[in-house]
């Protein structure tokens, strides 16, 4: 089994102030360990704050939620991926559900997002994941497949085997409503099987976070499910207290 991965996606949530405080209490009640990984996605202008507050705990890792799919240019109110390394962002969430939705990103801009990443020397966390309708329709996997390719796909076998992947199905995201562990198994192992095929064995020590409605009652269980090697959590990483106990639990 590979080391679990315990991501926060803090989304639009807490400027600095409140992310000093979140850490504060947070590194109080979560010890220092070699038996799980953990990394924060703040707002980026809150990453500066969580760099800060981190500054003795390397080991966690520290991203961005979004970054322009151009390098650079006349794109006011967007974020470069030379800036987010500037700033300290080790890894960045590309095809955030959200941002597919609601701001209309496109999986050629995910691919290319990914490439700019790769290239900054950063590590992308590529998230997929069907709408409720695709499900109901049986395209499942076919949906999630195809945003696998079309995200990796300027990606040499190499970055695309260091990269990592987060299953989030849309209709589980912010809704209370969690696929089940065996549900969120299937669709991981067919993610599996396609990068076995894209990028070799590698594939198998590459992680598959779970991500929609996570919280202290269903980490354990999905965390158990063969294949879901960490989970991507909004809501319940909001509260220091609470995303503590699911990442010690
Ligand atoms: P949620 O969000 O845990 O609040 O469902 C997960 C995500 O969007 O990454």
């Amino acid at each position: 089994m590979l080391k679990p991965i315990f991501a926060a996606n803090w989304k639009m949530n807490h400027g600095p102030t409140e992310a000093r405080a979140f850490l504060r209490e947070f590194l109080q009640q979560v010890p220092r360990s070699s038996d799980r990984t953990l990394a924060f996605f703040p707002p980026a202008l809150t990453l500066h704050a969580v760099q800060e507050q981190l500054q003795d705990r390397h080991e966690i890792l520290v991203g961005v939620q979004n970054v322009h799919h151009e390098a650079s240019g006349a794109f006011t109110g967007e974020t470069s991926v030379g800036m987010a390394r500037d700033a300290g962002a080790r890894l960045v969430l590309v095809g955030h559900s959200e941002r597919r939705h609601v701001f209309g990103e496109t999986d050629e801009q995910s691919a290319k997002k990914c490439e700019l990443v790769v290239r900054a020397g950063l590590i992308p966390m590529l998230c997929v994941g069907e709408k409720l309708e695709e499900r109901e329709a049986g395209q499942t996997e076919e949906v999630v497949l195809r945003q696998l390719e079309a995200g990796l796909s300027l990606l040499d076998a190499h970055h695309a085997g260091n990269a990592l992947i987060a299953y989030e199905p849309v209709w589980a995201i912010g809704t209370g409503r969690t696929a089940t562990p065996q549900d969120a198994s299937t669709v991981h192992g067919a993610i599996r099987r396609w990068l076995r095929e894209r990028v070799g064995d590698r594939a198998l020590t590459m992680p598959i976070l779970y991500g929609g409605s996570v919280n202290r009652g269903n980490a354990k269980l999905l965390l158990q499910a063969p294949d879901i090697d960490g989970l991507l959590v909004g809501g319940a990483s909001l509260d220091a207290g609470n995303w503590a106990a699911i990442v010690t639990e």
